[in-house]
């Protein structure tokens, strides 16, 4: 229809040949020219449009050019239609991009935000000691804060800094941490030497390197400090009874020496008297001028007696109030120790606990080792004992715990060493001991258990347990040996409980 109305127009408006001037004609050919050469430089159809219209130039065939101009316009218009939809696309498209952009500058805004806090706040309160970081953390802080969303560079060089920073500083933590872990073992090592009772030091140390032992935890370090501050304001208390008395005794002795030098000098003084006495009966001629001489003699001996009694009396009164104080010296001291002894101490059975355990283990181990006796442990654990708590209650659980130990105590040897290990547990130690008697004596136990059985509420309860045994190998750790002797009572368990188990030698546990 366009080609329709334009032809119309075109053919309408175009006048006779005859009346065409030439010099018109031949400007309008050299626009017509300009047009094909610019045709033919375009690419696709265009070009085409530019060869038919040259064409119609050369052979001076108007109505070609005129139906050539006209379809060029039309497919123009077709194109530029064809075009159309692509551009919607590429508006849309630049649309939904304004769109995600907005989007993403908000999320990105959100990330800004969260980072400034995370520097500004998050990351200070992590560096407190530490003043040149926490400094460097602000401005990097403050960096981001300030710079545009499209102008990161800055603020991601501050952290990047930064985290350079801390890697180093993190570094440094954690090796003055392993340094000040290691000095306060040498001080707990040394704290039992230096101390002038080492008995009573031993339970506080004993509990600060258990604690050391493990991973350490707020909670953990919280419970210790709690634990020694009560433990010192204890015996705090008792060692200033305890010096107290020393005092006392110090300056009752005092007291003394310094009646005994009166006595002394009372006794010199005396035996000058004495002399003079002797001198002036060497002269004395009648009985009279004997009588004074004999009265002096009397009134001084009787003074010196009198002097020499009291301190008699003085001596044996500080005699006995020395020993009563040394008793209660030994009486305090005695009690710093057993406070020590209760921090290795289960409550409830009165046994080792596991940190006592520990240490007597290490002791024994050693002993063993060095004079070369042999040592067994064995690890005991209540069959069914879930059973009989959910049956009876926990307070018949916790009597029939301290039952067993009880048979254990009266069954074992003096020398064998009992601890709990945890829960329904006990760890036997018992030195020179071989394994078959270990076996054996478990046994013994375990028949003693069956004689003088549990009594609740004037029931039977009958309580067995199974164990595993195992010869200690000289050159093995700790934890090797207790793992060993867990598997032999697994087995026990396994086997049908009630029994006690042989563990694997520690040389057939290497070659396996
Ligand atoms: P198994 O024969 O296999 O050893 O079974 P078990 O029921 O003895 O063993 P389990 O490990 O399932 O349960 C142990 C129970 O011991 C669970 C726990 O409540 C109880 N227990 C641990 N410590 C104490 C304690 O101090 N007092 C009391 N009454 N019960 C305890
Ligand atoms: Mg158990
Ligand atoms: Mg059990």
């Amino acid at each position: 229809m366009f080609k329709k109305v334009l032809g119309q127009s075109i053919e309408k408006a175009a006048p006779a040949p005859s009346s065409v001037n030439p010099a018109l004609v031949e400007s309008a050919g050299n626009v017509l020219h300009a047009v094909a050469e610019q045709l033919l430089q375009a690419r696709g159809e265009l070009s085409v449009f530019g060869s038919r219209l040259n064409r119609s130039l050369q052979r001076e065939d108007w109505p070609l050019a005129t139906r050539t101009l006209l379809d060029l316009v039309e497919t123009s218009a077709e194109l530029s239609t064809r075009v159309t939809p692509a551009r919607h696309e590429a508006a849309d498209h630049l649309l939904s991009r304004q769109a995600h952009s907005a989007v993403s500058d908000a999320s990105a805004a959100a990330w800004k935000g969260s980072v400034s806090a995370l520097l500004e706040t998050g990351i200070p309160a992590l560096l407190p000691a530490d003043a040149a970081i926490a400094e460097q953390v602000r401005q990097a802080a403050r960096q981001v804060e300030k710079s545009g969303l499209d102008e990161t560079g800055e603020a991601l060089e501050r952290i990047h800094a930064f985290v350079t920073s801390c890697n180093g500083h993190g570094a440094s933590i954690d090796a003055r941490q392993a340094l000040l872990l290691d000095v306060l073992r040498q001080l707990t090592a040394n704290v039992a030497v230096l101390s002038e009772q080492a008995s009573w030091a031993h339970g506080q140390v004993a509990n600060i390197e258990s604690l050391l032992a493990g991973p350490l935890s707020v909670d953990l370090l919280q419970a210790a400090i709690e634990n020694l501050k009560d433990v010192a304001q204890r015996q705090g208390d008792i060692r200033k009874d305890r010096d107290s008395t020393r005092d006392s005794v110090e300056h009752m002795l005092q007291a003394f020496l310094s009646n005994l030098d009166t006595v002394a000098s009372a006794t010199s003084q005396y035996h000058a008297r004495i002399g003079d006495y002797a001198e002036q009966l060497a002269s004395v001629l009648t009985a009279e001028q004997l009588q004074p001489i004999l009265a002096g003699v009397r009134r001084d001996t009787a003074a010196v007696e009198v002097q020499a009694r009291t301190a008699r009396e003085q001596v044996s009164a500080a005699r006995s109030e020395l020993h009563e104080a040394q008793a209660r010296v030994r009486a305090l001291e005695a009690k710093l120790e057993e406070m020590s002894e209760l921090a290795r101490e289960d409550p409830l059975t009165k046994s080792l606990n596991r940190r006592g355990m520990m240490e007597a283990l290490g002791r024994e181990m050693n002993r063993s080792k060095r004079y070369r006796i042999p040592l067994c442990i064995a690890l005991l654990d209540i069959d069914n004992f879930k059973q009989l708590n959910d049956r009876l209650g926990h307070q018949a659980g916790d009597n029939a715990l301290v039952h067993l130990v009880t048979v254990i105590k009266a069954t074992l040897r003096q020398m064998d060493v009992i601890a709990r290990f945890g829960g329904e547990e006990f760890l036997l130690l018992l030195p020179s001991t071989s394994l078959d008697d270990a076996m054996l004596a478990v046994t013994r136990i375990q028949r003693e258990l069956t004689r003088s059985i549990f009594m609740h509420e004037h029931q039977r309860v009958l309580v067995t347990f199974s164990a595993g045994a195992a010869l200690v190998d000289g050159n093995e750790s700790q934890d090797g040996l207790i793992q060993r002797v867990d598997a032999a009572l697994y087995r026990a368990k396994r086997e049908g409980k009630n029994r006690v188990v042989a563990a694997d030698c520690a040389a057939a546990e290497l070659a396996a």
